[in-house]
């Protein structure tokens, strides 16, 4: 069994390295005041569920999914159901814990609600052909933003958080994460730092995408490959 999965490491390594990773290691480069961050991050340490299922088609192969073992997770507190595979739940769960916490330390709250634009989707990687999506064994979501409520009457807001920022708002990826407008600088660099947080956490997700990469210019793309890797950059102030 344990050689099986030596062995299964060792074809999923190749596998990432020559679709992930040109260079084979992990790539940060801070370009001027750009932080960019590409390709494979190293292989996360703990076991999951997931680890040894197939991730490539054999050439002419039609991808068939099955999602008889997918559950519906709903969020505690951040209002929304996906429907993921029951490892990838389990995930959620704890990203939604971080994401309340980390709520309540910048802006005084924990968010209402998580804006998503999927989990479960039978569909190839895009952009490589005969590389099965994480999306497509519920083991990926699209995460668009969040939406806060008004800070209750009488609560201490955190230091230098806006004062605007004690009504109700929404915070999205699409208007934030490379915002146009100096006032909402704030936004960003909780963005960031949530991304940030994320890339240091493979419990909790080992792929990151997000902007500017295409696609994902309005959502973070986040899975639990078996490989550690983020793409994403941002402009530091
Ligand atoms: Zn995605």
């Amino acid at each position: 069994m344990n050689r099986m999965l030596t062995h299964a490491r060792r074809i999923l390594l190749l596998a990432a390295c020559f679709l992930l990773a040109p260079a084979g290691s992990a790539v940060e480069a801070r370009v001027g005041s750009v932080v960019h961050y590409s390709f494979f991050d190293g292989w996360p340490s703990e076991h999951y569920a997931l680890d040894g299922t197939q991730r490539f088609l054999p050439q002419g192969q039609r991808l068939r999914c099955d999602s008889s073992g997918l559950v519906r997770y709903r969020s505690e507190h951040l209002r929304y159901t996906v429907r993921v595979n029951p490892a990838f739940a389990q995930r959620l769960a704890a990203f939604d814990r971080l994401l309340e916490a980390r709520g309540r330390e910048a802006y005084g709250r924990a968010p209402r609600r998580l804006v998503q634009r999927g989990a479960y989707n039978c569909r190839s990687a895009r952009g490589r052909r005969g590389r099965i999506s994480e999306h497509a064994f519920g083991n990926a979501l699209d995460f668009q933003g969040l939406d806060f409520p008004r800070l209750p009457r009488g609560a201490a807001a955190p230091a230098g958080m806006p004062r605007r920022l004690r009504r109700g708002f929404s915070l999205r990826i699409a208007d934030h994460w490379g915002p146009r407008r100096t006032r909402d600088a704030y936004h960003a660099r909780f963005l960031h730092a949530l991304a940030e947080q994320l890339r240091g956490h493979t419990e909790i997700f080992r792929g990151i995408v997000g902007p500017p990469q295409r696609r994902h210019r309005n959502h973070l793309h986040l899975d639990a490959a078996p490989w550690h890797y983020a793409m994403f950059a941002y402009e530091v102030e």
